[in-house]
């Protein structure tokens, strides 16, 4: 853990406790809209995964993407401290956990695909996409053992099973070096239309890829709200409050070490960023991409 996620992991009972004391004087807004983002849910790391969906459960209310689409819309109201589970990427392993600890605890989720990347069966051809796409600049040999995507099988069981599927992009490509639009449509649009015909069900949803603004750009964002209802990034933030649907924010929950593999973050760690304590970070990126959101 680096040192400035021991110092926030730190921040997060002191801002429980000023909270606590705060709400009942009106100073803490208590409505709350999060996103909380994980990839891959290593087996060595399930059990703690687990642990930390109890945990959570404890004091947040998750919500399944359609709530959170009321909720983020304005036709539900936002009450109290509400958090929608979502995975990036289709790893085999998202199943796993879906069918292992999110539906015995009655916890739906919104998982986030690549509609070339879930056509792939091999799985040396997915170990090299995966090195060449998702994690550019690492090794196909060198990554970890257990990764697999998600097929068409898997992700029909997940949406019977109550789940949801959004799009995110056709290769994981980097939108902000896509310049050409039927390059930008083709990866935006065209991928979440394959989705949509092989899976039978609406994709509204969008995540771009690798989250942070560099990575996206207005002329991607505006090729995507022509397609999608919900657009969202990597920024750390609250939804609450009017956000732009083409601007929404969400959470890592997970660290990624030298090898590629994710571990859990620690609960207070976790705490601390649900609870808001690195937002300011994420302030000036987050008021560029609403502006690009505000273009019409
Ligand atoms: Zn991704």
């Amino acid at each position: 853990m680096s040192l400035h996620h021991h110092i926030l992991a730190a921040t997060y009972y002191p801002i429980k406790l000023a909270k606590a004391i705060g709400r009942p004087l009106g100073l803490i807004h208590e409505n709350q809209l999060r996103v909380l983002l994980y990839h891959d849910i290593d087996p060595r790391d399930q059990a703690n995964f687990a642990a930390q969906m109890r945990w959570l459960q404890r004091s947040w209310n998750f919500v399944s993407a359609e709530q959170f689409a009321d909720m983020v819309s304005g036709h539900e109201p936002i009450r109290g401290r509400n958090l929608l589970l979502a995975f990036d990427d289709g790893f085999a392993s998202n199943r796993v956990v879906a069918e292992e600890v999110l539906n015995p605890m009655g916890i739906k989720a919104l998982f986030f695909v690549m509609s070339y990347f879930v056509d792939l069966e091999d799985v040396d051809e997915v170990r090299h996409f995966i090195a060449k796409n998702i994690y550019p600049g690492t090794h196909a040999a060198g990554l970890p053992a257990h990764w697999r995507t998600m097929g068409w099988a898997d992700l029909e069981a997940l949406l019977q099973q109550g789940h949801s599927i959004g799009g995110h992009t056709r290769t994981h490509a980097r939108l902000s070096q896509i310049k050409n639009e039927p390059d930008l449509e083709r990866e935006i649009i065209a991928s979440a239309d394959a989705l949509e015909q092989r899976l039978g069900v609406p994709i509204e949803h969008f995540a771009y890829t690798f989250g942070d603004l560099a990575s996206f750009s207005d002329q991607a964002l505006a090729v995507a709200r022509r397609r999608f209802r919900f657009i969202y990034s990597g920024l750390r933030g609250d939804n609450v409050g009017g956000v732009s649907p083409y601007a929404l924010r969400r959470d890592s929950a997970a660290f990624q070490d030298a090898f590629s593999n994710y571990s859990v973050f620690s609960n207070s760690l976790l705490g601390a960023f649900l609870e808001g304590a690195a937002d300011f970070k994420y302030a000036d990126d987050i008021a560029r991409l609403s502006s690009w959101a505000r273009q019409i």
